[in-house]
């Protein structure tokens, strides 16, 4: 038993350290006819403008089984830093790109931002953390159903969902194609390897997995296009005979390399170290704005503002208290409903109310009544509530269910 711990745990650390393991085309392989046929039906709100900034609102849900895996605001936040400078081509390490690539680096003018309004309207901060009792994730989307240990998307026409969690050595990242399914549309990143701060692995430890993935979830293929000296679909992207690792220097040449400056390695779209990979191309930019525009897969996002938070309609509910300790997610009932001055309620699906706590929001987010320690079957007086709309809600460790009141 130990023997086979240790491998299993040996095998683990050479695959998940030493080089860049992007689970994309394997995943993409599953749903080719998929797309083809849910590539239709886009037509939402405007045309993109020729090199308006586009700013897509970002969900991050953090799925964590241990702590060192609840990775903090400030990791999350430093990827969204990463993300801005690499698609705008401001990161520090544009100036490492060759003299003779440097006419081919564009700046795509795309943009992120965490969510600032969630799916009801609610100011959110684009952050949802989840305990999973899941110890490692692979490419079969569980992290993106709550049914599976994960978490449900957030609606994928207005949001990117990134999806943190632990995959082992399956992959340190995939991504779905523009024009997948709904429910499952968006990328997955190894904890350790998102962001630039926080304890990352050596070789991906400067945010560029989620460039990359994100560059696919915009349509782009790897730059030597999944086969030996392949076509990415891109003119100005070189032909490669295949992927590069670690941190090559220039010039690099291959089989099929068509001039004497050979592979473009430091490409965000080849397999080389974080550290090593600085630029997209001019061709890359066209094909992820398209992505937009008003037939494109991604038009919808023309028509979300996640990205403002003036836009919300009503203040954020209170964070929930981070809880390592797996519980029974929270399912109850209330009646009757519409109420007038007592409610009850009960647990459902082998939830026990007795010892929980209950809150009564109104639609605003302030507020109104709290009770803990409740008994398995409760009646609240709601008389003092007046007339509207209210949310009842019952935390559970990290999962909160919110029921809709009407009081007459
Ligand atoms: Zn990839």
């Amino acid at each position: 038993m130990r023997f086979i711990f240790l491998f299993t745990f040996l095998v683990t650390t050479v695959f998940t350290f030493a080089q860049r393991n992007c689970g994309t085309a394997l995943y993409a392989a599953r749903f080719e006819n998929e797309i083809v046929t849910q590539q239709i039906n886009s037509s939402y709100n405007r045309d993109t403008i020729e090199d308006e900034i586009l700013t897509i609102p970002v969900v991050v849900h953090v799925l964590y089984n241990n702590n060192a895996q609840n990775i903090s605001d400030a990791q999350i936040r430093s990827q969204i830093d990463v993300l801005n400078e690499d698609f705008r081509r401001m990161n520090v390490d544009a100036a490492n790109t060759p003299e003779a690539f440097k006419v081919h680096a564009a700046d795509s003018r795309i943009m992120f931002c965490l969510a600032q309004i969630n799916p009801e309207g609610y100011a959110a901060k684009g952050i949802i953390r989840k305990y999973t009792s899941t110890r490692v994730f692979d490419l079969n989307d569980g992290m993106k159903y709550n049914a599976a240990g994960g978490d449900n998307a957030w609606n994928s026409k207005k949001y990117l969902n990134i999806w943190i969690c632990n995959m082992g050595s399956n992959a340190i990242g995939y991504a779905s194609q523009p024009g997948g399914q709904a429910d499952r549309d968006g990328i997955v990143i190894q904890y350790n390897a998102f962001g630039r701060i926080g304890t990352l692995m050596p070789n991906f430890n400067k945010g560029r997995t989620a460039t990359h993935e994100i560059a696919h979830w915009l349509g782009l293929r790897h730059i030597w296009g999944d086969n030996e000296c392949g076509n990415d679909g891109i003119n100005d992207t070189p032909q490669q005979s295949g992927y590069n690792n670690n941190c090559p220097s220039f010039p690099t040449l291959s089989s099929c390399s068509a001039d004497a400056n050979g592979d473009m390695f430091m490409n965000f779209m080849d397999y080389t170290n974080d550290a090593c990979m600085n630029m997209f191309t001019h061709g890359q930019k066209t094909k992820m704005r398209g992505q937009f525009a008003i037939n494109g897969p991604r038009n919808s996002f023309m028509n979300s503002f996640a990205c403002d938070s003036s836009m919300s309609t009503a203040a954020p509910l209170p964070d929930d208290t981070i809880s390592a300790v797996k519980t029974i997610a929270p399912s109850f009932k209330i009646y009757p409903n519409p109420a007038t001055n007592e409610l009850n309620v009960e647990g459902l699906n082998g939830f026990d109310l007795k010892g929980q706590a209950l809150k009564i929001y109104s639609a605003t987010g302030v507020l109104q009544f709290s009770k803990s320690n409740l008994i398995s079957t409760e009646k609240i007086n709601i008389s003092h509530l007046t007339s509207g709309v209210y949310f009842v809600s019952i935390i559970s460790g990290k999962d909160r269910k919110i029921i809709k009141l009407i009081k007459q």
